[in-house]
């Protein structure tokens, strides 16, 4: 990245990681998930309100964390929140390539998350930028009720 788009990168992680956004409690919450990331102790606790079509109506987090974990959740419920299955999908591919992936073209509909593309340098913190986004992912596997996700867990999947 440019000098530029890094001192950008680190504005955007810092605003988000200190004023969340979406962040609270849902009370009618069609599905719970505890997203836990032992390696560096993040914790995200995602509650999410299905529609009957399967789109996501409403999502809140709360949690804590390091500043990659609480930003890019914080993002990743702007960006997610109103948007179909499919929709929804497609940005947890995109994503995860952009921040996995070196070659990876960041589409434009990521938006803000563009910048998280930073965390390809840092592998460790690859878990710490993708452990929301696991949360959203067991959530629409999941549908309803309550489950606990780890990022370790899943690498051993
Ligand atoms: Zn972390």
């Amino acid at each position: 990245m440019s000098p530029e788009l890094d001192e950008l990168y680190q504005e955007v992680i810092l605003d988000h990681s200190r004023r969340p956004r979406n962040f609270g409690e849902l009370a009618d919450a069609t599905v719970r998930v505890h997203g836990d990331n032992p390696v560096c102790g993040d914790e995200i606790h995602l509650a999410v309100k299905l529609g009957v079509d399967g789109g996501l109506e409403d999502i809140k987090f709360s949690g804590h964390g390091c500043a990659i974990s609480q930003a890019s959740a914080s993002l990743m419920t702007m960006k997610l929140k109103g948007r179909s299955r499919a929709e929804i999908v497609t940005m947890l591919q995109a994503f995860h390539a952009l921040v996995t992936e070196e070659a990876a073209e960041a589409p434009k509909a990521l938006g803000d998350l563009r910048l998280m593309q930073g965390v390809r340098k840092f592998p460790q913190r690859v878990k710490c930028a993708m452990l929301a986004w696991r949360a959203v992912e067991q959530a629409l596997r999941q549908t309803v009720g309550e489950v606990t996700v780890s990022t370790e867990t899943d690498l051993m999947a």
